[in-house]
């Protein structure tokens, strides 16, 4: 007898096992939480079966055959009685039954163990899910940060690259910023020093032409105050008289209407 066997289980919560079998099983179940599990609710299951099990007698040609065959005297009632006697008065309907409950119960414990494994795999393939989200998170930042080092790049090489320096202003003295602009290829914006923003605000940077200032795009510090951005300008624009940081509510303002916090001019 194996351990986990479910048959040997039923057979154990039926009591059809020897004395042997049956301490196996017992030996077994008192390591096995599940096997004790099994058999609590096997014994659950054989009780309402014997409780739904319409009580039978059998026929009195099965009687005769029963008693002849263990050698009793089917005439004698005596005899036929010290046999019922000697055995449960449900032992006639034993083996149908017995037969009813290990397919019931071996069904259930199938289903059961099945239900684990589903269970299992259910937990792996969400990990599987997770971790190729998580992959394909790492892949577009990737991404992004190689093309963001690659208009960079184009940027720096530009032949008509102009540079302006910007000065931190009274709301933030020690901030300082470099725009580097290119009319055909846009601008790369480094800053530092700019101080941590209330939650709710952005940095926003402006390139202030001639007829008023346009928005180049937002720049986020990080926990040491340094910030890049890699923008797009219009290729049309005349040359900017200055670039400006603002500080402007989340997600920018057409025009600008915070606190500078940097300026510089060409
Ligand atoms: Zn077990």
């Amino acid at each position: 007898m194996s351990a986990h066997d479910p048959e040997a289980l039923a057979a154990y919560a039926l009591g059809a096992l020897d004395s042997e079998d049956r301490g196996a099983i017992e030996a077994h179940i008192r390591d096995c939480a599940e096997c004790a599990a099994a058999i609590r609710s096997l014994r659950r299951v054989t009780g309402a079966l014997a409780l739904a099990a319409p009580a039978r007698t059998p026929p009195p040609h099965l009687r005769a055959r029963v008693l002849h065959a263990v050698g009793a005297d089917a005439r004698q009632p005596g005899s036929a009685r010290s046999v019922a006697q000697g055995r449960a008065p449900w032992s006639v309907n034993w083996l149908p039954m017995a037969a009813m409950l290990l397919l019931a119960v071996g069904a259930g414990i199938y289903a059961l163990r099945l239900q684990t494994r589903i269970a299992g795999l259910d937990g792996r393939l969400a990990d599987a899910v997770s971790q190729t989200r998580a992959a394909e998170r790492a892949t577009t930042d990737a991404r992004r940060v190689a093309d963001q080092a690659q208009s960079a790049m184009a940027v720096l090489a530009a032949p008509d690259l102009a540079r302006i320096d910007l000065a931190g202003q009274p709301r933030a003295p020690g901030a300082s910023a470099r725009a580097l602009w290119s009319r055909q290829r846009g601008m790369v914006f480094t800053a530092s020093n700019l101080p941590a923003l209330p939650s709710g605000r952005t940095y926003q940077v402006w390139v202030v032409l001639p007829g008023g200032p346009i928005s180049a795009g937002l720049i986020e510090p990080d926990v040491s105050g340094r910030a890049l951005g890699v923008f797009r300008t219009p290729p049309d624009i005349p040359s900017p008289v200055a670039v400006a940081v603002t500080i402007e509510p989340a997600g920018g303002m057409p025009a600008p209407t915070g606190e500078r916090v940097l300026v510089g001019a060409p």
